[in-house]
């Protein structure tokens, strides 16, 4: 891992400069660049903004590893309300959820209950999604994916390609018929957990999309979703696709609001099944430094708007 992007995971999970940085205007200029807005009414709009543009959205609250009971019922109740808003407004859009921000680490059966009650209020032939976050947090994620999958058809999940056991995972998972996210992953994790280097990132998370592609074909998973901006592994993906024989909306990307842009347009207007995560809230800090550490380029972006102040 760089230099620059295992400082920038660090402070990520800074509090102080949570605290500070989210003070100064060039760095609240520099988070428009990935999310629309802090209110649901601005994702609202952006969701249907690239509806027009044939392209879905996934959207979701930002938080997480919430403190307090309360705090989990709050997001609850308002993941209830976007799915009665997505609903009403007739937008062909989902949401994602962050477990820790539904009360996971304080436990297992509260966050359970209010996954389920949130899955209870979605559409059949809409997928709630699952986020992945960093590796201490896989095995309770993926029991409560595997307790909810049981219950419901239409929860998806994330799985990262950095880990070495999500080969593993996905297998154990096919069996239940689950809806994938594939990303490559965004957490600072140790080298006993994750291919340290990228090009095997990569590579595995390649090996990984065609067992997925393979599932899909078979009818093993419900969602084969490609979670990354990575051109030419798209490129190469979909020449896979046409190769095999799928039709051009068996290939579904997901990709940041505000990332190849450009892209995310052409795989609409080609026919294939383009979705943008739309994120929104206050609590943007440690989200919005994973996209620095992702492309530290990001970080000339960030400085511009100092002078742009
Ligand atoms: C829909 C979606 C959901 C996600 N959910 C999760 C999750 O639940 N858990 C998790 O750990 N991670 C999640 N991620 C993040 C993911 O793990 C990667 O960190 C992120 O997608 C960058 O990897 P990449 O696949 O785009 O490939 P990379 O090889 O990192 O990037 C490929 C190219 O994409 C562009 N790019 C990538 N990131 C940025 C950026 N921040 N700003 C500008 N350009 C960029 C650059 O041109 C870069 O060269 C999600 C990503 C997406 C798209």
């Amino acid at each position: 891992m760089g230099v620059t992007r295992s400082l920038l995971l660090a402070a990520s999970q800074s509090a102080w400069l949570r605290e500070h940085a989210t003070r100064y205007r060039f760095v609240r200029r520099s988070v428009n660049r990935f999310m629309p807005g802090e209110t649901l009414d601005e994702a609202l709009v952006a969701a249907r903004m690239l509806q027009e543009k044939g392209i879905g959205s996934v959207l979701t609250q930002l938080g997480e590893n919430i403190k307090e009971a309360s705090e989990a019922e709050k997001v609850a109740a308002h993941y209830a309300e976007v799915l009665a808003r997505i609903h009403q407004a007739g937008l062909r859009a989902e949401i994602s959820v962050k477990l820790t921000q539904l009360g996971l680490d304080l436990s297992l059966d509260l966050c359970f209950e209010h996954l389920k009650a949130i899955v209870a209020r979605e559409r059949r032939e809409s997928t709630v999604w699952i986020d992945m976050e960093s590796s201490s947090y896989v095995e309770a994620t993926l029991g409560v994916y595997r307790r909810a999958l049981a219950a419901f058809p239409n929860v998806g999940v994330c799985l990262q390609a950095y880990l070495f056991r999500t080969k593993n995972d996905l297998a154990n998972l096919l069996p239940l018929r689950p809806a994938i996210r594939l990303v490559k992953g965004a957490y600072a994790e140790p080298p006993h957990v994750a291919f340290p280097k990228k090009r095997d990132v990569d590579a595995n998370y390649f090996a990984l999309a065609q067992e997925l592609l393979r599932a899909k074909a078979a009818g093993q998973c419900t969602r084969a979703a490609f979670g990354t901006h990575d051109i030419p592994l798209i490129r190469c993906l979909a020449s896979l696709v046409k190769k095999e024989g799928y039709t051009n909306s068996d290939f579904e990307v997901q990709m940041l609001y505000g990332i190849q842009r450009a892209e995310q347009e052409r795989l609409a207007q080609e026919g294939h099944r383009s979705i943008v995560l739309v994120a929104y809230g206050t609590y943007w800090y440690p989200w919005f430094v994973r996209r620095l550490a992702e492309r530290p380029a990001n970080l000339w972006f960030m400085l511009r708007n100092v002078f742009a102040s």
